[in-house]
């Protein structure tokens, strides 16, 4: 039995990793969740795994889940910071599943690492930020990690039985978002509506602009640069607009090895959870014989220079991939909000890490103090 904690359960990632749990209740428990504000679907989750414990944002989202529980829920509930750390290092759990959206997820996760638990990792900002302190972490720890992302898991099955010292190149595969095809000139006049509507991927709001403006290849081409120690030259990114091939990976004799499935997130955390095994996930097999076409392209950089910025922030190194995930981070929350346009996110996180001077970050305090800086200094851009 593999005992969870489940951090963001009430996100994209965090209910489809309950629908895993909920198809074998032989093989996996649901010891903590915690949640942002998303109360209704919070008390239901709660009710139906009766987790120990419950954590959520604030000390009065904490009365009014209680009020919403039955009187004999034996559930604790806690809140704020130290109620995400209490869920991330219960006792009862192997293994921490994070699922939180943006830098939030740091605190949390390294106490998870630190108390010793295995964790499947969904919350892309940890590596990004903080790369070399959390790849310390796990090593000194002795801790697995898993990795959600479907690209990145597509890289680790794809891995599997090869040595590591044997590989050429990993290709990310990325499906170019909803405006692959859009005149570049038209771009300035997108609408939220439009940026949302993925074509292929049910997922957060976030991480669905990201896809749009590509920020999120970026951001997971820096992930995997820590999660499989490979420089940047060593990762390519291909646009494949189908999803079905999810990353690959090249080795020095010219063979490729891919993962390829139907595009849903199941697959990915149903791996995870339950490596090295394998479990049944409702996923829809693929029928290769209906697929008419798998392409593949080299992207467009002037379409989608969030996705330079990337690179130009891991190379940079030290604290620019920071500033970077949290001048995304306001962009993308400006954008949601119709404050600004599509093309103005890449050019406020260039203003932003222009700057900025590369620091060294030698604790996750400096990492969330870089955080806040850029935060604020993006605001500030914003009111320009
Ligand atoms: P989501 O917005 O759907 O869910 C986020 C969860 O975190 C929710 O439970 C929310 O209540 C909680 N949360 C939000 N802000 C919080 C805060 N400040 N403190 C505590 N909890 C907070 O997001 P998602 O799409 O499930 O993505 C989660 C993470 O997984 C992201 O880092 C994303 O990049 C990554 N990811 C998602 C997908 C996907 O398909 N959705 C794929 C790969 C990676
Ligand atoms: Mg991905």
């Amino acid at each position: 039995m593999k005992r969870l904690a489940i951090l963001g359960s009430t996100g994209s990632i965090g209910t489809s990793t309950l629908e895993i749990v909920a198809a074998h209740p032989d093989r996996f428990t649901v010891e903590a969740l915690t949640a942002g504000a998303n109360l209704d679907l919070f008390a239901k989750q709660i009710a139906m795994f009766s987790p120990r414990l419950a954590a959520v944002l604030t000390e009065e989202l904490a009365h009014r889940l209680k009020a919403m529980l039955p009187s004999d829920s034996s559930t604790e509930i806690l809140f704020g910071i130290d109620g995400l750390v209490a869920a991330a290092t219960i006792s009862e759990a192997d293994m921490v599943v994070a699922a939180i959206v943006g830098a939030a997820g740091l605190v949390p996760t390294a106490a998870a690492i630190k108390a010793g638990k295995d964790i499947a990792l969904a919350n892309k900002e940890t590596l990004v930020t903080a790369g070399h302190l959390f790849m310390e972490l796990i090593e000194k720890h002795n801790v697995r990690l898993y990795p959600v992302d479907s690209e990145h898991s597509a890289v680790f099955q794809s891995m599997e039985g090869h040595r590591n010292a044997d590989i050429s190149r990993i290709i990310l595969t990325a499906s170019g978002g909803p405006f692959l095809n859009t005149p570049i000139e038209s771009l300035r006049r997108v609408t939220v509506g439009d940026a949302l509507n993925h074509p292929n991927w049910s997922m957060g709001r976030k991480i669905t602009i990201d896809s749009a403006t590509m920020m999120n290849k970026g951001l997971e081409v820096i992930e995997a640069s820590w999660l499989f120690e490979l420089p940047l030259d060593r990762i390519g990114v291909n646009i494949h607009p189908q999803s079905i091939i999810h990353s690959m990976v090249e080795y020095i004799d010219g063979c490729v090895m891919a993962q390829l499935g139907t595009p849903d997130m199941k697959a990915p955390i149903a791996y995870a959870l339950s490596y090295p095994e394998r479990v049944a996930t409702g996923v829809k097999p693929l029928d290769l014989t209906e697929l008419s076409d798998l392409t593949f392209s080299n992207p467009d950089l002037e379409r989608f220079p969030c996705l330079s910025l990337a690179y130009r922030a891991m190379s940079d190194g030290e604290s620019m991939p920071a500033v970077m995930n949290a001048a995304n981070e306001i962009a993308v929350e400006a954008f949601l909000a119709g404050q600004i346009g599509f093309t103005e996110i890449p050019e406020l996180i260039e203003k932003t890490m222009n700057a900025h001077q590369p620091e060294k970050l030698g604790s996750i305090s400096d990492v969330l103090e870089v955080d806040l800086w850029s935060r604020k200094r993006t605001r500030e851009l914003l009111k320009i």
